[in-house]
């Protein structure tokens, strides 16, 4: 039987702010597994069924993978620079017309802490609103 040669990588699970250590497995250039960081100093080898699962969605076939932008009733593939600028615009165009507070934003545990502090600093230091929530509050 051939042995697989494949690398670890390792990172931190997304899925809750616990922070495990995982070793993505690479082959290829493609993630082809997860496992235990096992020295890691919060996990200390271990993971809950969702980080055993972290790495499922990397190949699934129905990722997206690519912006979509709503036109009449099809969502349409975009490039990033075009699915920002729309959101862009219609964050300025909905804060002009009805006032800052007519917005809210809500953050993900499936982002880290910097991207959650950085949607609550453009809702609050840009858009001008205090509207900001978390989906685990929910
Ligand atoms: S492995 Fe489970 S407990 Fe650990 S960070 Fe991921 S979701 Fe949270």
């Amino acid at each position: 039987m051939q042995k697989i040669s494949y690398s670890n990588v390792e990172t931190t699970c997304i899925y809750c702010g616990a922070g495990c250590g995982l070793n993505v497995q690479v082959l290829d250039d493609k993630v082809i597994g997860v496992l235990p960081a096992p020295s890691h100093p919060v996990s200390q080898g271990q993971l809950c069924i969702k980080g055993w699962r972290a790495a499922d969605f990397v190949n699934h076939p129905e990722r997206l993978r690519t912006p979509l932008i709503k036109v009449g009733n099809k969502f349409v593939e975009s490039s990033w620079d075009e699915a920002l600028d729309l959101v862009s615009a219609r964050l300025a165009e909905t804060a002009q017309a009805q006032g800052p507070d007519s917005l809210a934003f809500l953050a993900s545990a499936k982002c880290g802490n910097e991207e959650n502090y950085l949607l609550q600093k453009m809702a609050r230091a840009v858009v001008g609103t205090n509207n900001v929530d978390h989906c685990a509050r929910l």
